[in-house]
């Protein structure tokens, strides 16, 4: 495995997007551009024939992955976008939808731009609830037009996660969509689309799942509707009609694919698969992380620290300056409110944000030790 922390550099933003990518994913997309650079589905010569079968493969590595098939697999510029789509798509004027306080902005602007626009009106439910004080919660927020409830499976704030399964059975029972924002837990802890209630999962391709940036994928349950279109244009198939085609994947994949990233997706999702628990291996690193962090003076923690993610603020010193400062010494981390102001308002670091370490499947204890070692001498700084 090639490291980049070989160069020196510890790279420890992996919530933003993971880093390093292993080989076969930049040999995959370096290869797809150099042999398979036709457009996919918008011609039948050997150049778009090719792209068509790397398009498709991901699609099917994906399928096995989540749990669905092959063309309820849509391709997205990201996570965000997948959310904008399945929210703006499904929701009418008039709705009612309810997001958690770990939402990301990915989430969050969505919802409110639909409520300040077209009628819809949300509530924040408390994240981390389950059993009767989920279900009394959910309760109380439920009206006659309620539609969806919006899980955000893991924060990117801190370490916290949300019960899934309970909340799609609640969506179930009431007969919600139940959209899941995967973001953070795509590749790491198992999220499938055949649970029990879910309509839809939103992923990144370039956090978990190991594939570059500009990749991201809505896995549609069996049983979800259609949802209507954020954008039209070409998909290669019935040229003709003014309207989009009426079936998945093409009915949400207006316009050109980006192939390339693709290729390197499908090969991250096939590494990630390979490679088993890997939650539970940033999941030990965090803990570890947190263990030591908890022992020092002067610092304060935020969320837990058990998936991957440690959030913290030294004290007399600024998340930006903690930050500049572990960038000094080489690492690369992440400060400030991290696109998710209901959390920071949930985990107590409104009023400046926090320091995130996010772990990545390729780090090590030693990256642990690297960290505790520069924190230290960036709280002798403060005192
Ligand atoms: N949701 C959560 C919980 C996130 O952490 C992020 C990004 O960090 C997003 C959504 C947006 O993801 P993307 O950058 O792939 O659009």
């Amino acid at each position: 495995m090639r490291r980049f922390s070989d160069t020196g550099l510890l790279y420890l933003d992996n919530a933003a997007t993971s880093f390093p990518k292993p080989p076969q994913v930049t040999d995959a997309v370096c290869r797809c551009m150099a042999y398979a650079g036709g457009n996919p589905g918008r011609g039948t010569h050997v150049l778009s024939s090719r792209a068509a079968d790397v398009v498709y493969d991901c699609r099917e590595a994906a399928g096995g992955f989540f749990h669905v098939s092959p063309e309820r697999v849509v391709f997205t510029l990201n996570t965000t976008h997948g959310l904008n789509t399945v929210i703006k798509g499904y929701l009418r004027p008039g709705d009612h939808v309810l997001i958690s306080d770990i939402s990301h902005n990915a989430v969050y602007r969505p919802v409110y731009r639909l409520a300040q626009l077209s009628g819809v009106s949300f509530d924040v439910y408390t994240a981390g609830l389950s059993g009767e004080a989920l279900r009394g919660e959910l309760c109380g927020l439920l009206r006659p037009e309620t539609r969806m409830i919006v899980v955000t499976h893991m924060s990117n704030a801190a370490s916290f996660s949300d019960s899934l399964a309970e909340i799609g059975q609640f969506c179930r029972e009431f007969g919600l969509f139940c959209i899941v924002d995967a973001a953070q837990s795509a590749g790491h802890i198992p999220v499938y689309a055949d649970m029990e209630g879910i309509t839809a999962i939103c992923v990144p391709g370039h956090k978990g799942l190991l594939g570059p940036m500009g990749t991201g994928m809505i896995l549609f349950s069996d049983t979800a509707p259609l949802c209507d279109t954020l954008m039209e244009g070409g998909s290669g198939i019935l040229s003709l009609s003014g309207e989009m085609p009426p079936d998945l994947p093409e009915h949400l994949e207006g316009g050109t694919l980006g192939t390339p990233g693709i290729a390197g997706l499908c090969e991250g999702i096939r590494f990630v698969s390979r490679m088993g628990d890997l939650g539970g291996h940033i999941s030990e690193l965090s803990s570890l992380l947190w263990e030591e962090m908890h022992n020092m003076s002067g610092i304060r923690l935020y969320g837990k620290g058990d998936s991957g993610i440690v959030s913290f603020t030294v004290d007399g010193v600024s998340p930006a300056e903690t930050a500049g400062f572990l960038d000094r010494c080489g690492i690369c981390v992440r400060s400030g409110y991290h696109c998710a102001p209901l959390a920071h308002r949930k985990f107590g670091s409104m009023e400046n944000g926090s320091v995130r370490v996010s772990f990545g499947v390729f780090n090590t204890v030693r990256d642990v030790k690297r960290v505790v070692d520069c924190i230290s001498k960036c709280k002798k700084i403060s005192i």
